[in-house]
């Protein structure tokens, strides 16, 4: 079966994944393909598991160690008041984290609630490679800090 995920790990394994930001203790950090809450990271866990809840508790804990660690680097970046973290594993089964940095309206249209509840046309909007390779770079700036 084919993994959009392990893809994704494979190509930042081989050095051409434009996305790549950072590698973490039990992830990749790369910048989500979509970016209506600029800033917002995806922590792909490096191997292939379903159930977050059946990893062994070090990894686990690690996990959390990571995604403070891409809280850190994305508010050093954005300046943005809240960040989200999300697994939910319903469309990809590979376990990962989105974590979403959320503004104040009108850039957030709607800050008290998930970014799900937003319409695919702004939650998938197209982003420009040149704007993603921007956004990439700060971010790995930011991790350095
Ligand atoms: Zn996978």
């Amino acid at each position: 079966m084919t993994c959009s995920a392990c893809e994704r790990i494979e190509r930042i394994r081989l050095g051409t994944n434009p996305s790549f930001i950072a590698e973490l203790r039990e992830t990749y950090a790369v910048l989500h393909d979509h970016q209506p809450y600029r800033g917002w990271v995806v922590l792909l866990l490096k191997d292939h598991h379903e159930h977050f809840g059946q990893l062994p508790p070090d990894r686990q804990a690690n996990i959390a160690r990571d995604l403070g660690d891409a809280a850190r680097a994305i508010r050093s970046v954005t300046n943005c008041p809240r960040i989200n973290y999300e697994c939910l594993g319903n469309v990809l089964a590979h376990v990962h984290w989105h974590v979403i940095p959320r503004y104040l309206s009108p850039t957030d249209p709607d800050p008290k609630k998930a970014v799900w509840v937003q319409p695919d046309s702004f939650l998938n909007a197209q982003l420009e490679s040149k704007t993603r390779d921007e956004i990439v770079e700060k971010l790995r700036a930011g991790w350095r800090v």
